[in-house]
């Protein structure tokens, strides 16, 4: 069978390896790991690798990859990730055991769709320790908290935040001990459990490395670092783990000499920008059937010839400069690229990249 092009190349092996790295080094700390497998879109074989590799939940942003991965009847929890729109509660109550929260007006809302379905669902808190993406300020701790214990149908499962989004803020010994503090306030002011205290995510581990994860988090969701084997914000690739679990393989469809810039009175670019060339006199170059419709973020490849260079791309095409590698193309053959989270996300969206399993 002729294997199709473009593709993501995705070597289960290498994940169930770098989510055992992951959940050892956890384990170590009485952390547990949610699998994030919003990177891939929720491929069911996929979340089974992280599984394998000691996980224990499985976590997405979108209830649509839930109600896939849910099918499968994975002996685990369900969480979503990003806090629920009102118009889908009914659907979240069905498909996740678990939310991340931080409005009372959505988790009044949850409460009532888990009362008409005959449920009860389960909810973090988030908390806003600076990174400015979801989470309610510390200030408006008690008065959320009064409301979430009259929801009867709501099980207040723990608090959480999340560092390393948006605001790229990094998980220190004072905002983690910051976080503890407020679960022991809870706890005090209104005598119950919270059992989830869910720290962190790929950027928390450098911290777990180190030694200084202050004692007591003990839940992490993690998509990053077992699928790519490192953690963007902070700059850490995890010791032994893979980078190369998820590869972009193109195809070359066109293999010529070319001028370095563009001959001609020149407006602007298919996207309305000027764009700029340095002479480098004529180069050799392919162009790949590999566009932005099939990866938005093509500053997010690499390629595996790291003596190859890409030179640009359009909505259809990626063009490479191959002037200076020893390695010989033609026409027909393929290269491969390594991927960022990003690429990665965008490539497993789109219906034109197909989807290879390495087993
Ligand atoms: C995506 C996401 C994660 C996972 O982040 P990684 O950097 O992939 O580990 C964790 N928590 C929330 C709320 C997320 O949206």
């Amino acid at each position: 069978m002729t294997k199709k092009n473009p593709a993501l190349l995705i070597d289960l092996a290498k994940i169930r390896h770098n989510a055992t790295i992951i959940t050892t080094l956890c384990q170590k700390y009485g952390i547990q790991v949610a699998a994030v497998t919003k990177g891939f879109c929720a491929i069911p074989k996929v979340a089974e690798a992280m599984l394998e590799g000691g996980c224990s939940m499985l976590a997405d942003s979108r209830v649509k990859n839930l109600q896939k991965l849910r099918e499968k009847q994975f002996d685990v929890e369900y969480m979503l990730l990003r806090a629920p729109m009102i118009s889908e509660v009914e659907e979240v109550v069905r498909c996740a055991d678990i939310s991340l929260n931080s409005e009372v007006n959505t988790i009044k809302a949850l409460n009532n769709a888990a009362k008409k379905c005959c449920t009860q669902h389960k909810i973090l808190l988030m908390i806003d320790l600076g990174d400015l993406r979801e989470g309610i300020w510390p200030d408006v701790l008690k008065r959320t908290v009064d409301e979430i214990v009259q929801c009867d149908h709501i099980i207040f499962e723990g608090i959480g935040c999340n560092l390393g989004c948006y605001g790229g803020v990094l998980p220190t010994p004072e905002n983690m001990s910051f976080l503890l503090n407020q679960k022991e306030f809870i706890e005090t002011t209104y005598d119950l459990t919270l059992k989830l205290l869910s720290g962190g995510s790929s950027c928390g581990l450098q911290l777990l490395t180190s030694g200084k994860m202050p004692q007591g988090i003990n839940h992490f969701r993690v998509g990053e670092a077992i699928l790519l084997g490192k953690s963007t914000t902070d700059r850490f690739f995890i010791p032994a783990a893979y980078q190369d679990a998820f590869i972009i393989r193109g195809e070359i469809i066109e293999c010529n000499r070319k001028p370095s810039v563009p001959v001609g009175q020149r407006g602007l670019d298919g996207f309305g920008n000027i764009p700029e060339f340095e002479d480098k006199g004529s180069r050799q170059r392919v162009i790949l059937a590999l566009g932005l419709q099939d990866i938005t973020n093509v500053e997010g490849l690499t390629p595996f010839d790291t003596q190859s260079k890409i030179l640009g791309t359009t909505s259809d095409h990626l063009i490479v400069d191959i002037t200076d590698t020893e390695h010989v193309y033609h026409i027909g053959d393929t290269m491969e690229f390594f991927v960022d989270y990003l690429s990665l996300l965008t490539a497993a969206t789109s219906e034109y990249i197909s989807k290879e399993l390495v087993l």
